[in-house]
């Protein structure tokens, strides 16, 4: 049984990967650090906490999970910092939403002090593994699955619960071709929108595909009773420029609460600058888009921080946005997020959570 301040058991690796690794060369997720945390919930309660080398799992054929889904995940970031110390950005917050996906899911709590030490202790233990260059960062994956050897559909009783981290690079991503998608959905209210259930992500793959071939990186996901509100892209909040004014959805319920997304709207603010967040009409930002009055738009989310969007398809209508320069505003904001986490300007937000 967990209880407040149990101790981590620290198994380290004796056969790290790190010395064999390039990484100056490494693809977005697809390499992983020397370990791993990983607890198990059965019998009401969470037991044997504990960071071990990174590996396969095994598991019967008949888990809950491979057929009905019942899995959250969680992304966040360890950055270094100035000084050489690494900062976690915002960790509560990604507690608290896995929290929320896990209530949703019919999921236990995970204990968020025992949560905060596992990721602060696993980041520890694979620090080496962050690559030296400026805007590297290790990308953090907690997640819990329905572990349940059982074919039939209900709640599992026991559950794994993991976290594993990938260093990345500076991910300088090439600004977006969107498609306003308004055919299909990914959320609908009184449904899992809100939540990082895996469910929600296999199901946008097919539209996200049809859009792909149409030549569009990403969907801009629209509500799904109407089709005629913008709602979020696939893993990333979308903000609007029109006139100066950032414009982004509000919260309500079917958009996944983006930590990216607060942060963004806080500094914003704090910078002078005009954010609504209210319902975005598809046909609000066509009309500024065909009158040049959009002046930008960008994606929000952990992977990127911002993805700048160039091209942006309505109702099969093509908008080329206005060049690099209009792009002022988001990487004003985005320079600023970056500041606080690197530890060159003073966190006036309690963000960040140093691992010591
Ligand atoms: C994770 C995610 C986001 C972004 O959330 P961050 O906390 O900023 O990383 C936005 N939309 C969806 C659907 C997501 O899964």
């Amino acid at each position: 049984m967990i209880t407040t301040g149990q101790k981590i058991a620290i198994e380290r690796t004796k056969a790290s990967r790190l010395p064999q690794t390039d990484l100056d060369n490494i693809k977005f997720g697809r390499v992983f650090s020397d370990h791993m945390f990983v607890m198990d919930y059965a019998d009401g309660a969470w037991h044997k906490p504990r960071i071990e080398a990174f590996a396969d799992l095994r598991m019967s054929p008949a888990s809950l999970v491979l057929h009905y889904s019942q899995t959250i995940f969680e992304g966040l970031k360890a950055y270094r910092n100035v000084n050489g110390g690494i900062n976690l950005i915002r960790p509560q917050s990604n507690i608290e939403r896995m929290n929320h996906s896990a209530r949703r899911l019919c999921m236990p709590q995970i204990p968020e002090d025992m949560f905060l030490d596992a990721l602060v202790e696993l980041v520890r233990q694979d620090q080496d593994w962050i690559p030296k260059d400026e805007d590297a960062a290790l990308y953090i994956r907690p997640f819990m699955f329905a572990s349940d050897e059982y074919i039939g559909v209900r709640p599992s009783d026991g559950y794994r619960f993991i976290i594993f981290t990938c260093p990345v690079r500076g991910y300088y991503s090439e600004p977006v071709r969107v498609k306003v998608e308004t055919k299909y959905s990914r959320a609908f209210p009184g449904g899992t929108g809100e939540t990082k259930c895996g469910g929600n992500y296999a199901a946008a793959l097919y539209p996200a595909k049809l859009g792909q071939d149409q030549g569009y990186h990403q969907l801009v996901w629209t509500d799904g009773l109407s089709h005629k509100y913008i709602e979020e892209s696939g893993t990333m909040n979308v903000f609007f420029n029109v006139d100066g004014t950032l414009i982004t959805p509000a919260l309500d319920g079917t958009i996944l609460r983006g930590i990216t997304r607060d942060s963004i709207i806080r500094i914003a603010k704090d910078e002078g600058i005009r954010v609504e967040e209210r319902q975005v009409s598809v046909e609000e930002i066509e009309v500024a888009a065909r009158n040049g009055r959009l002046r930008s738009a960008f994606g929000a989310g952990t992977a990127a921080t911002i993805a700048h969007i160039n091209t942006i398809a309505i109702n099969d209508e093509v908008y080329e946005l206005p060049d690099v320069s209009t792009r002022k505003l988001a990487n004003q904001i985005g320079s600023k997020l970056d500041d606080i986490r690197r530890g060159r300007v003073a966190d006036p937000y309690g963000w960040v959570v140093p691992v010591a």
